[in-house]
């Protein structure tokens, strides 16, 4: 037997990042197209010095327990770690890596995919053509909302609210963000003035969201933040699904108490076929491809690799969470 220590892999990650893993560790590697299911894992995980996991996975306290007392480090590939219990890793002493900054500009560049694609009406105009209704150029066809002169309110303004906010500046928006700990000498430097929620929500023409999930931002936009938008308003969401309810979303759409909505992300995921959100004109829903490019899939497996590896061999992680 290797005296290599042992860690799973819970997905099949870039090469690059498994090579990186092999080259100092013994590896098992759930290599299914399908996550392995919960009871699957608790098997798998027996016995493991390291976890190498993605956001598909719940890593709650049966699974570190059923791991053993040996597990020294959880290393997430994504910068949001909601599906894992944060608390009783702490309480373990089981060390979280994540991997923030790599991943940044591939979802900003989502989010200003979502908000062109929503406000200028893009696959429903894609729909038009496949669906036989472009007869004529019509001056008063498919109308969308502009972007030089409206205000987007970023909720959030961390690394990737900031890599949006460089981004809608090139498109001549004027820029607000509602974060509570954000200095206000960081926002300035982007031409971001800090406001409220209350204002921001009032205020935005497009409101995009970049907070974490966690207990203060679930759902934080419900039936009663959705109220305070503009009927003309519309939602941007590339950070997770649950910090929208959804029901409250869609009654708002059908009902033209807002505009549009483009959601990278969805509660759950994937969302069911028979979701009425599914059916509305007004929403672009992706299936959660912020960092899905080649590039940053790539580092970002190597990336927890390098947590992976320095948690198993008793270092610091380059990039922790707890
Ligand atoms: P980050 O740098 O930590 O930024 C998050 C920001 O949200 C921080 O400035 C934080 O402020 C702020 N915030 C926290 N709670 C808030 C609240 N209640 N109201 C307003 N602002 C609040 O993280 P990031 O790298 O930008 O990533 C943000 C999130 O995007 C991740 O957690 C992840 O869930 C999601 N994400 C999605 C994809 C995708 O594929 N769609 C890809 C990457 C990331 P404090 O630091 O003061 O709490």
């Amino acid at each position: 037997m290797s005296n290599q220590p042992r860690v799973l892999v819970t997905r099949l990650i870039p090469e690059v990042g498994l090579q990186r893993v092999r080259q100092q560790c013994e590896v098992t590697l759930w290599s299914e197209d399908m996550p392995a299911p919960y009871e699957r894992l608790l098997d798998l995980v027996k016995g493991m010095d390291g976890l190498l996991c993605t956001l598909t996975e719940r890593i709650d306290a049966g699974l570190m327990d059923a791991a053993g007392q040996q597990l020294k480090v959880i290393s997430q590939m994504a910068v949001g770690y909601d599906n894992i219990d944060v608390a009783a890793a702490r309480t373990r002493g089981i060390p979280i890596g994540n991997t923030p900054g790599v991943l940044t500009d591939a979802t900003a560049d989502i989010a200003m995919a979502l908000l062109l694609a929503v406000s200028r009406r893009i696959v429903e105009s894609v729909d038009y053509i496949r669906t036989g209704q472009w007869q004529t150029w019509q001056p008063t066809a498919l109308l969308g909302t502009d972007l030089a002169g409206a205000t987007l309110g970023l909720i959030g303004l961390g690394r990737i609210g900031k890599a949006v906010a460089r981004r809608a500046r090139g498109f001549d928006l004027r820029l607000i963000a509602y974060s509570p700990h954000c200095p206000p000498e960081e926002a300035h430097a982007l031409g971001v003035e800090l406001v409220e929620l209350d204002y921001l929500l009032s205020e935005a023409d497009y409101v995009s969201i970049h907070t974490p999930l966690n207990e203060r931002t679930r759902h934080l936009i419900n039936r009663k933040t959705l109220a305070q938008m503009k009927p003309s308003a519309i939602l941007i969401n590339t950070a997770r699904g649950g910090v929208v309810d959804q029901h409250a979303l869609y009654e708002a759409l059908q009902a033209g108490k807002l505009r549009g909505a483009g959601l990278d992300v969805t509660d759950p995921e994937p969302i069911p076929l028979d979701d009425p959100l599914l059916g509305l004109p007004n929403i672009v829903i992706l299936p959660h491809i912020g960092s899905a490019s080649q590039r940053t899939r790539d580092r970002m497996a190597m990336m927890a690799a390098d947590n992976l590896i320095a948690g198993v061999t008793g270092q610091p992680l380059p990039t922790q969470v707890n």
